[in-house]
């Protein structure tokens, strides 16, 4: 039995995730392995049943689960609340109770949606890059931080801070990735500049050195490396930075293939795992089953792959979902007029129909 947590959240939350447990279902046929699914609440869908994002029973059930399959938090019915009280809270509460400070995010353009992208074709056809983002230290987490007043004028203050451990887990997990991949990582910092980077880029060097000699190992200022995401995003296999530069630069990448409806993610510890599309609530576009579900599907498939260890399964999926695609099935988000377009519901189960 293999206990997955289900946190849809808000907005298009609900409708994406009820397309990735539709897959997870399917999956458990498969395999012939029982599922058990805990539905939970958090973000703004919390605040008004508990009044507070992240409610002690949901961390609990989370920290019970084998893994847990996130939707998207937040919208403007919750924007004006006090910072401690805000939906997205209920994320940061998550990455650090379930300690979670590895992000990797995928981005892999499908061959049928290269029109969808901004770029060239011959920039883009053939992406595949993973972002590893160290997702529980740095700016966002750093102390002191907030706002002050000093002699009747107010700063706004945050820290950057890592310290080794943090450093050397985060590039443990981008080499061993890597090591099933192209063997390239890059490491993207701001050593000519930042105290941080500098300890970064050493501990980078000292790890890669150590342990992986095998792998291409090059360095990047994350200023050089916004630009060449844009110019040449193949020559990227691994892409390893801390937090703040990964939050950027991974929603830079995956504008490179068109929708982020696409973009599936992983957010991984030493005991657990939490699996979620790229996008947030889109309140613009929630409860009219306009929402593309298949970053959420690949999540699901990025749940087999690293918490069941189901590889070949979650091939099955992403080929799935390529089926379907190459059909000339779209959602709304990534449509052109020639293409059939389906809802939200009806593309999760053509994706199901064709695993
Ligand atoms: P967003 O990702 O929700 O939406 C950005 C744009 O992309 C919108 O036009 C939206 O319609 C479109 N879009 C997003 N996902 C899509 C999908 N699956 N299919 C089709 N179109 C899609 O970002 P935003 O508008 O900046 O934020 C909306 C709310 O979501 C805010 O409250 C924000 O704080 C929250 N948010 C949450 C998360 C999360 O839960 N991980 C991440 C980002 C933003």
């Amino acid at each position: 039995m293999f206990r997955i947590a289900v946190i849809p959240g808000d907005g298009i939350g609900i409708e994406v995730t009820s397309q990735a447990v539709r897959i997870l279902k399917k999956a458990s046929q498969i395999l012939n392995e029982q599922f058990e699914f805990t539905e939970l609440k958090a973000g703004g869908i919390a605040i008004d049943a508990y009044g507070k994002p992240l409610p002690e029973e949901t961390l609990k059930a989370a920290l019970a689960s084998d893994a847990v399959l996130l939707g998207a938090v937040g919208g403007p019915k919750w924007d004006a609340l006090p910072y401690e009280m805000k939906p997205e809270q209920a994320l940061l509460g998550l990455r650090k109770g379930l300690e979670l400070y590895a992000n990797i995010r995928p981005v892999i353009m499908f061959d049928s949606l290269i029109d969808a992208s901004s770029l060239k074709p011959e920039v883009v056809r053939g992406i595949d890059i993973v972002v590893v983002r160290e997702l529980t230290g740095g700016l966002y987490y750093g102390r002191p931080a907030g706002i002050f007043e000093e002699g009747g004028t107010r700063r706004g203050v945050n820290t950057m801070t890592y310290t080794v451990p943090e450093i050397e887990r985060i590039a443990h997990t981008a080499f061993k990735l890597a090591n099933t991949r192209k063997k390239k990582v890059t490491s993207v910092d701001k050593a000519n500049i930042l105290h941080t980077s500098m300890l970064w880029r050493e501990v980078v060097n000292k790890i890669h050195k150590r342990d992986y000699p095998g792998i291409n190992l090059d360095h990047m200022y994350v200023d050089n490396a916004s630009m060449q995401l844009i110019r040449n995003p193949k020559q990227f296999d691994v892409v390893l930075t801390e937090n703040m530069f990964g939050d950027i630069l991974s929603d830079e990448a995956s504008m490179l293939t068109g929708s982020i409806g696409m973009l599936p993610s992983a957010s991984i510890g030493e005991k657990h795992a939490l699996y979620e599309p790229v996008h947030g609530s889109a309140p613009d576009i929630a409860g009219k089953g306009l929402a593309n579900p298949i970053a959420s599907i690949l999540s699901a498939a990025m749940l087999l792959e690293y918490s069941l260890k189901q590889k070949e399964l979650a091939r099955k999926v992403f080929r799935a979902v390529e089926t379907v695609l190459d059909s000339g099935y779209r959602t709304a988000d990534i449509a052109s007029a020639d293409k059939h377009r389906l809802s939200t519901e009806e593309m999760g189960r053509r994706i199901e129909n064709a695993l």
